[in-house]
């Protein structure tokens, strides 16, 4: 028998006791408790199997605290709530008992059994998940707590705003922290942003003060153009090797150029570029850290829309949400229609959910077979903030937008989808599987494009809406 057989093979020495709660109902409404109880009683190494009404009340807590002092169980399962509820509850009574608190396994009954599943299969789910914690019960060994002294200092990987913010707190909690980011630039995303909703705050006046921050803490190291490429040791003592490299990309080595072409000043951020806090290193480098604590925050990417995703890359009057943010932001004051590409926009189709949501069988997978099941979360709110500033700043632009669900989470932002049906953006909601379809028109019609949709706030009524731009929402990708 090889070492991995062995290892997964009950012990019949192990007595484990089993609990099972009915959480008043909210349990064995769904689940056949007793019938779970008697499925799992016969399973070798199992002891006692039991139920009660609340497993957590100290009548259930006495149940285990009993069977673990007479003898009768040595490893206790309970079949329960989630364990971030009561796992520490049940650990403290076996303590109570005499016994090692990690001789404990927890089996999650509610919250992912009878809160999401009903029927036969609910029953048969809830004795699967005790059986398979029945058998991990048995290899249970007891555990003492131990205390590894961690090196007093932080790494953070990411200098968006979220890497930015994370270094500044810890290193004013008196941690030296070393700020990893792969770009020449600092700010993220961010920077690539006018406005920021729900404040209005410019994004470079806020990146000023955070790159300000950071480059003005004595207890932060910033490394651009820097990835890590090496990683060894465990909690709290972790090596890294980190490989600081001149970029090669074409966009950064073009940027790059044009602020030293044009001298840009460099102490503040730049507009849709970020911050420059150092120049690129000439020639490649590694830096070894030893850290304590390693913080993710690398963001994302914003999603590319597929050749012909309503329009795009067909069409020059499609294009994303954040290019037409970019775009947006040399407009002159005083206008009363958009101007894009020295165009007027008249009317301005904008379209939810582009590259998120994505649902197998209607939408198409990505080469690597990969669809964006998720809510990208900020598309919504950052949609209707444009949408509001064109409407204030050109009244003469018509902008329509199309919708699934307006989903905007954050404090403030339900404001910003408020301001926009008072400022006259005209709403339609669709179906997934019934998407806008963006069509041009013949270069003799008035409008280069015509956005139909099937329209759910009017009771399924099909409406084409002419266009001289369609903005899409896209969403994030990790980034790659
Ligand atoms: C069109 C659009 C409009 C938006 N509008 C708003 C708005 O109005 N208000 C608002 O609050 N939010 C808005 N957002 C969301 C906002 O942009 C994000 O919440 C924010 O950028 C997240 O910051 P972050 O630091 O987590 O990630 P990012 O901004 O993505 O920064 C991540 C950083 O990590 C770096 N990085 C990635 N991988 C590595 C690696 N392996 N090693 C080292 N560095 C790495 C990247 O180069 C980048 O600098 C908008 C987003 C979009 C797309
Ligand atoms: S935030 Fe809005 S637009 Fe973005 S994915 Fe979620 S629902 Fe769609």
């Amino acid at each position: 028998m090889t070492d991995e057989k062995r290892s997964s093979t009950p012990d019949a020495n192990k007595k484990v006791g089993i609990y099972l709660c009915y959480c008043g109902g909210n349990i064995s409404d769904h689940v056949d408790v007793e019938a779970v109880r008697e499925r799992v009683a016969s399973l070798p190494g199992v002891a006692v199997a039991r139920t009660n009404m609340f497993m957590c009340s100290d009548p259930g807590q006495e149940l285990i605290m009993e069977d673990l002092k007479s003898g009768t169980v040595d490893r206790v399962v309970v079949a329960s709530c989630a364990p971030s509820l009561h796992e520490a509850t049940f650990r403290s009574a076996i303590e109570r008992a005499g016994e090692n608190p990690f001789i404990y396994e927890h089996a999650n009954i509610r919250e992912q059994v009878s809160w999401v599943h009903h029927g036969d299969l609910a029953t048969e789910k809830a004795t699967r998940l005790v059986a398979a914690a029945a058998a991990k019960a048995q290899q249970l060994k007891p555990l003492q707590p131990i205390q590894v002294n961690a090196t007093q200092h932080a790494t953070v990987i990411g200098g968006g705003v979220a890497g930015l913010r994370t270094a500044i707190d810890i290193a004013q909690r008196g941690f030296p922290v070393s700020l990893i980011e792969r770009s020449p630039f600092l700010g993220g995303q961010v920077s690539r942003l006018d406005r920021i909703a729900p404040t209005q705050e410019k994004a470079t006046d806020l990146l000023d003060a955070l790159v300000g921050q950071v480059l003005a803490h004595p207890s932060i190291t910033v490394l651009t153009c820097a990835q890590v490429d090496g990683f060894g040791g465990y909690i709290g003592n972790f090596r890294l090797s980190v490989r600081q490299t001149p970029p090669t990309d074409a966009e950064t080595i073009e940027r790059l150029k044009r602020i030293d072409d044009e001298k840009i000043d460099t102490t503040r951020t730049i507009p849709f570029i970020g911050m420059l806090p150092a120049s690129p290193p000439a020639k490649p480098s590694t830096i070894s850290l030893e850290t304590g604590m390693i913080v993710l925050a690398t963001g994302f990417t914003p999603y590319t829309p597929r050749h012909g995703e309503y329009g795009f890359g067909e069409s020059p009057h499609v294009i994303t949400l954040p290019q037409l943010i970019e775009k947006m932001a040399d407009q002159p004051a005083g206008r009363n229609c958009l101007e894009i590409d020295g165009r007027r926009i008249r009317s301005m189709v904008m379209i939810h959910c582009v590259g998120s949501r994505q649902i197998p069988g209607i939408h198409p997978e990505d080469e690597s077979g990969h669809l964006n099941e998720y809510c990208s979360r900020t598309c919504c709110t950052a949609t209707l903030a444009t949408a509001n500033r064109i409407r204030e700043t050109c009244p003469g632009t018509q902008v329509f937008d199309m919708y699934r669900d307006i989903r905007t989470y954050g404090r403030g932002q339900e404001a910003v989808y408020e301001a926009a049906a008072r400022s006259g953006v005209v709403f339609a909601r669709f179906e997934a599987d019934d998407a806008p379809a963006v069509n041009r028109n013949d270069a003799t019609g008035d409008y280069p494009l015509t956005v139909s949709v099937t329209d759910g706030l009017t009771f399924g009524e099909t409406i084409g809406v002419p266009a001289d731009l369609v903005v899409l929402a896209t969403g994030m990708e990790p980034p790659v």
